[in-house]
């Protein structure tokens, strides 16, 4: 497990389908759930499941956990997440260890939390109404938030539920929640329960069904905590109040969609209503674990909203409300199919470009996705080769890509030859559904080649001057219907440097400056013609003054690298802008441009 695992405050809420029966009475469980699978300099586990049932362990038989290597979670996973873990590993579970799940968690019948157990009632003892929400509040002092006057923060909840409220009725066409079934409140008030919910930053409940809207309209009702365990509590007042009433505006349109679509799309809407303050979690999970689906409904991976600044940033801000739409009728998967056809592209062109996208958060910012101040995580690989040849290799069942997953696998130098051939050897069955991207990346951006498997599934490639690459990366994406049978999932890759022959030329030849733009260094890469040439290679500013002599000796003919760590002659950095490289090699001469950046 994680050794040093930093605890971060997430700041929103889980909703937990305790039964998907569709009565009356079917009611939610919203447990907090603590980022704290996020040290990224850290091994992650091998799976979230691993993760699921250590944490299970830990809350419900901490006695059996004789040492503790990371700080134990004090508050919950979801209570969808811990069903569905109890329900898988039920069987392999320990007599003792099945004793201390609680009775709702228990198969086969999960039992869900009625109106008596909704502890709100009887703790808020007093009320304040806005113009669309009552919150119900507890005048005891342990239910309220610790250095907060009076009811500053009563009425500051109510003001920020408003806000929400607003947003989505009057910006982002969610509309408004049903208000209300009633659950106490009354007076068609959407009803919030503010008081200390301890291992929760807050939840919503449904209640009845809603008729004459969707097929699973519900109204629902909602609880904030008064105590998130972190300093910034007036920062997480406003997300968790958004996050929670935005459950509610989903649950009056279809209470049933899955729960990752639900928490990923709350969490975007974080973004809109509160873009100052939410931040992003969740997409290393994705790069941790790539050979799970995208919308794999466990752990903090639900909640990372990437996905959706995605699909805003190449479409528009309304799409996840038009899925939402459509989520009236259908299920969320076969709204976005719908949603990306309607916009003339599709699921599989959308998430080949994403998983692009979504392996280089956080590594850098290709000007055209996303915004680089946001806070994303660092990216993990499935697999790395840093020796040559690479025998074939083949993915463990376990971490196999699955529909909607993908593999990571890196090539790290040493790169003592020109190019490095990669094959792909599949299955048949997977040449439909498979997209095998291979990028070539520097510290400032990537090469991409989109692969197509043939009709065996097998597919190769050559890296050219792979050396200039800081690694390479395959990326084997899995798109949308898994194959019945998952052996056909399988594959196998090589990896070898090539030794070609050197690429004689008639005259010297500037290839390229790799990386470019460059930070810290970039490579010079020519091809010099003949043998013993004295051969320079300088730099110059755009003004034409010369500002460093990288080379000026006789070179052997073929090819050659040289650094320029954007120091001038005199050891000054230099000025970011624009350079020319110009290499003179006996009577050829050739420019390239360089731009240097802090
Ligand atoms: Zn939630």
């Amino acid at each position: 497990m994680v050794g040093t695992t930093h605890i971060h405050a997430v700041g929103f809420f889980v909703v937990g389908f305790m039964s998907r029966v569709k009565t009356a009475g079917v009611v939610f469980l919203l447990l907090y759930y603590i980022g704290s699978g996020l040290s990224l300099a850290n091994p992650l586990p091998e799976t979230p499941f691993d993760t699921s049932l250590d944490i299970l362990t830990r809350l419900y038989a901490p006695h059996l956990v004789e040492t503790k290597t990371r700080p134990t979670p004090e508050r919950l996973y979801c209570g969808v997440e811990i069903q569905a873990m109890v329900e898988e590993a039920w069987s392999t579970m320990s007599p003792v260890l099945q004793q201390h799940i609680p009775d709702q968690f228990r198969p086969p019948q999960f039992r869900a939390p009625g109106p008596n157990d909704f502890r709100g009632i009887e703790v808020c003892d007093a009320w304040l109404d806005s113009e669309h929400f009552r919150v119900h509040y507890s005048t005891n002092p342990e239910h309220l938030p610790p250095g907060y006057p009076d009811l500053q923060a009563v009425r500051d909840l109510a003001d920020h539920l408003e806000t929400a409220y607003e947003f989505h009725r009057d910006v982002s066409g969610m509309g408004v929640a049903a208000a209300d079934a009633d659950y106490g409140g009354g007076q068609d008030l959407i009803d919030c329960y503010f008081y200390n919910l301890e291992e929760l930053f807050g939840w919503a409940h449904v209640e009845e069904r809603v008729e004459g809207l969707c097929e699973n309209s519900y109204w629902g009702f909602m609880a904030v905590s008064t105590d998130f365990g972190f300093s910034d509590f007036s920062d997480q007042l406003r997300l968790t109040s958004e996050h929670e009433y935005y459950h509610l505006l989903q649950f009056a349109i279809d209470t049933f969609q899955r729960s990752w679509f639900e928490e990923s799309t709350a969490r975007n809407s974080e973004f809109l209503v509160w873009p100052e303050i939410a931040t992003p979690r969740g997409a290393g999970e994705w790069a941790a674990h790539p050979y799970l689906p995208m919308w794999y409904g466990t752990g903090i991976r639900k909640y990372a909203p990437h996905l959706w600044f995605y699909l805003e940033a190449k479409h528009d801000t309304d799409i996840v409300t038009r899925l939402w739409d459509r989520c009236c009728h259908t299920q969320a998967e076969l709204a976005l199919v719908d949603e990306l056809e309607a916009l003339g592209s599709s699921l599989d062109a959308v998430l080949t470009e994403f998983a692009i996208w979504n392996y280089f958060t956080g590594v850098r910012d290709d000007g055209n996705h996303y915004d680089p101040d946001l806070q994303v995580s660092a990216v993990y690989h499935q697999a790395g080769h840093g020796e040559y040849p690479v025998m074939p290799v083949s993915v463990p069942d376990a971490k196999v890509a699955q529909p909607s997953g993908s593999n990571y696998i890196r090539f790290h130098g040493p790169a003592s030859a020109n190019d490095l051939r990669l094959t792909f050897d599949g299955k048949p069955e997977m040449a439909q559904d498979r997209a095998v991207i291979v990028l070539g990346v520097h510290d400032w951006g990537h090469r991409t080649w989109v692969l197509e498997p043939d009709q065996d599934g097998d597919v190769e490639l050559v890296v050219p001057d792979w050396g200039l690459y800081e690694y390479v990366t395959m990326v084997v994406a899995n798109f949308w219907d898994a194959p019945s049978d998952s052996a056909s999932l399988h594959y196998s890759y090589t990896a070898e440097e090539l030794d070609q022959a050197p690429r004689t030329t008639d005259s010297a030849r500037l290839v390229m400056s790799v990386p470019n733009p460059f930070r810290s260094s970039t490579q010079v890469v020519f091809y010099a013609p003949t043998e013993n040439v004295v051969s320079t290679l300088r730099v110059f500013d755009a003004a034409g003054r010369l500002v460093r002599t990288l080379l000026d000796e006789a070179v052997y003919s073929g090819r050659h690298q040289v650094g320029w760590d954007g120091k001038d002659n005199s050891g000054q950095q230099v000025a970011t802008g624009l350079y020319f490289v110009r290499l003179q090699s006996g009577q050829d001469r050739y420019t390239g441009k360089v731009m240097f950046v802090r």
